[in-house]
Parts: C-alpha cells; sequence; structure tokens
C-alpha cells in the first residue's frame, strides 16, 4: 500500500496534485492501493479521484499543525494503512516532516526524488540539477520525497473514499503566527507562463515592461539572484540554486547570462526564450529560442504584437 502526504489548505496546488500523482502512479506499478492523509477541513478533496487516489484520511481536527504533529499524523495513517511507501512533495513541509516520518518508522528516505523507480532504483537530482544520482532503498519501508515540478500531474480515474482520521497527535511547539500573501501576483512556484529579468534590465525603474509583458501574458515574473540582492526586486522572485526552482511550459529569460546557478532553477521549463545582446551569452545554448537583440527593442515589440495578437483573437 501507498501512502502519500498532502497539504490541502485552501486551492489544491499543483505540488499535492503532483505528490498524488507519483503515488497512485507507483501503487499501479506495484498493483495496490493509494491513502492520501491530509488534515485540515478541504471540501475539494473528491479532486484526488482523478489523480488515483483511492482513500482519504481527513484529520479535520489538526488545524495549524508544526512539523511533529504532522510526523505523528501520518506515522498513525502509515500504521493504520499498512503501508510500505509514502510519498511527500519535496516542498517546505515535505522537506521537514519526510525525515522525522522515517526515523519513526526506520525506513530509508530518498530525498528530491525526480522519477518513479525502476527496478528498485530511484533517480534523484543532485549537484543543482547537473548530476542525477541512482538510489536504492535497502528497507523494507520508503519514504520519497517528490521535487516539485519533476515528475508532472496525470489522471487515473477512481472513485474515492473519505474517512475522518484524527490520531493523537500532541500539542504544536511551533505556532505560525501570521501568513501574508502577495495579492493579486501569480504564484511562481505554480505559474505555467513566467517573465524573468536579469542584470542586463540596468535598473529597476524598467521592469514596467517585464510586468507589463506578464500581465498581458498571464505569466508570474522572476529574476536573477543579483537582482533580487541589490534590491531591484522582491527575494521570492529568485529563481535558481539558491532560489525557487520552477518547471513552467514557458520561461521568458531576459537579459539574463544563464550562468549554471540560475540554470538549476529553471532547466525544467518545457520552452525556454533567452533575449540577450551578447550571441555568446551562456543562456543560449539551453534555449529553445533566441533573440540576439536589446531588451528595450525587443521586449516593446513583444508586447505590440502580444497586444495585435489577443485583439484579432477577440
Ligand atoms: P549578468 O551575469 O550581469 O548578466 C546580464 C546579462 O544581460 C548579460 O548576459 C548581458 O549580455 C545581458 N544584457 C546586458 N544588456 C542587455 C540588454 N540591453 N538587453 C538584453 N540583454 C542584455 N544566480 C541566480 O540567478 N540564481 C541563483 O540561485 C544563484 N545562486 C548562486 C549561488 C552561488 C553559490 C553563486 C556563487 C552564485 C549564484 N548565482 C545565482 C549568481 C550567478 O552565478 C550569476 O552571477 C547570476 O545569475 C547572473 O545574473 P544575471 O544574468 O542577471 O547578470
Amino acid at each position: 500500500m501507498i501512502l502519500v502526504f498532502a497539504e490541502t489548505n485552501g486551492k489544491i496546488s499543483k505540488a499535492a496534485l503532483e505528490a498524488a500523482s507519483y503515488g497512485a502512479n507507483l501503487a499501479k506499478q506495484n498493483n495496490t492501493s493509494c491513502t492520501l492523509v491530509t488534515y485540515g477541513n478541504n471540501n475539494d478533496l473528491n479532486l484526488f479521484a482523478k489523480h488515483g487516489i483511492n482513500k482519504i484520511l481527513q484529520a479535520s481536527a489538526l488545524q495549524n499543525p508544526d512539523s511533529a504533529q504532522l510526523s505523528k499524523l501520518v506515522v498513525a495513517a502509515a500504521e493504520k494503512e499498512n503501508a510500505s511507501t509514502i510519498i511527500f512533495s519535496h516542498d517546505l513541509t515535505g522537506r521537514a516532516v519526510a525525515p522525522r516520518v522515517a526515523a519513526r518508522l526506520n525506513a530509508g528516505l530518498v530525498s528530491g526524488a525526480v522519477a518513479l523507480p525502476e527496478a528498485n532504483t530511484i533517480k534523484v537530482n543532485v549537484f543543482s540539477g547537473k548530476a542525477a544520482a541512482y538510489v536504492e532503498v535497502l528497507s523494507d519501508k520508503k519514504v520519497i520525497s517528490v521535487m516539485p515540478n519533476s515528475v508532472g500531474i496525470t489522471t487515473i480515474d477512481t472513485s474515492i473514499n473519505i474517512e475522518s482520521f484524527n490520531p493523537e497527535t500532541g500539542t504544536a511547539k511551533v505556532i505560525v503566527k501570521e501568513t501574508k500573501k502577495n495579492e493579486g501576483e501569480i504564484s511562481l512556484p505554480e505559474a505555467e507562463l513566467v517573465v524573468s529579468g536579469g542584470r542586463g534590465l540596468k535598473g529597476p525603474e524598467n521592469w514596467g515592461m517585464i510586468e507589463e509583458l506578464a500581465k498581458l501574458l498571464g505569466a508570474a515574473t522572476a529574476c536573477s539572484r543579483p537582482v533580487a540582492d541589490i534590491g531591484w526586486r522582491p527575494h521570492h522572485e529568485h529563481v535558481g540554486q539558491t532560489g525557487i526552482a520552477i518547471a513552467p511550459n514557458l520561461y521568458i529569460a531576459i537579459g539574463i547570462s544563464g550562468a549554471i546557478q540560475h540554470l538549476a532553477g529553471v532547466n525544467r521549463s518545457k520552452v525556454i526564450v533567452v533575449i540577450n545582446t551578447d550571441a555568446e551569452a551562456p543562456f543560449f545554448k539551453a534555449a529553445d529560442y533566441g533573440i540576439v537583440g536589446d531588451a528595450f527593442e525587443v521586449v516593446p515589440k513583444l508586447i505590440e504584437s502580444v497586444k495585435k495578437f489577443k485583439a484579432a483573437a477577440n
């Protein structure tokens, strides 16, 4: 039996659906069923029936748990279901809870899987995606955290059974006092289209055209690390080895050189478009489409073309 842990607060995230898809495909591979354990009061849990989940254990009594409580919840669910493998998303919560669960169950832990197991071997990205390691877990029980944006969401129709599940998880030792959402912005890790700017844009006053292009396309905005470090853009937009890793359908890189540390966060994008004045910029090697040109000439032309295209389509 495969158990998936997913957070389902608010709108069910791409990362939660990816973890569920991974668990369901693994269950199919092993001719077994897949249960998902979550907490809180989400009423849209039936959505998981499209992604191969057979049963949901919902800990509705648990609100704002810390990682110690979550690990107790997942261990109780794993014991109840006699799970052989437990799947997490390799996101902030997964990275905190998966090792605790592995320790409690005396299970082997694979951290940051990017593919389903093949012949008992699981592929994991190492060195910021510049290399891959193939690992085998020797213990009976396994805990796997799945790198967001690496395996995709698959559709497997099932009928789902939602059970209330409220085991003893103790009290929280850490509480979230306040959460502030960035109103109106498209969440970068979840975005399918991303427009990103680098130091080639010369200064924060030139980001108007990046924001305009992103708004027209319905895209999120991102930036290179130095741009965030010097305060031209907020840090939550920084992508790369030390920032967020993304895998949108389209990544438009404007005035970014394409250093390996930047590529580490964006090289799983489906289509990469690079706009750079320097034909020798390393980013062109990773690009599907490249424009050698000045961003201050190319981007306004792109904006005009998108506007014309949208007007013609209406
Ligand atoms: P630059 O390297 O200065 O490149 C600017 C580019 O803009 C150039 O290619 C130039 O030809 C082009 N350009 C100039 N004018 C124009 C114009 N008018 N129109 C179009 N193009 C123009 N970086 C990250 O981004 N993310 C990370 O997570 C990250 N982590 C790091 C971790 C470590 C340990 C280290 C050492 C570095 C890290 N870096 C990271 C920094 C990285 O090595 C690069 O320095 C950085 O990505 C460069 O940013 P950039 O491309 O915006 O700037």
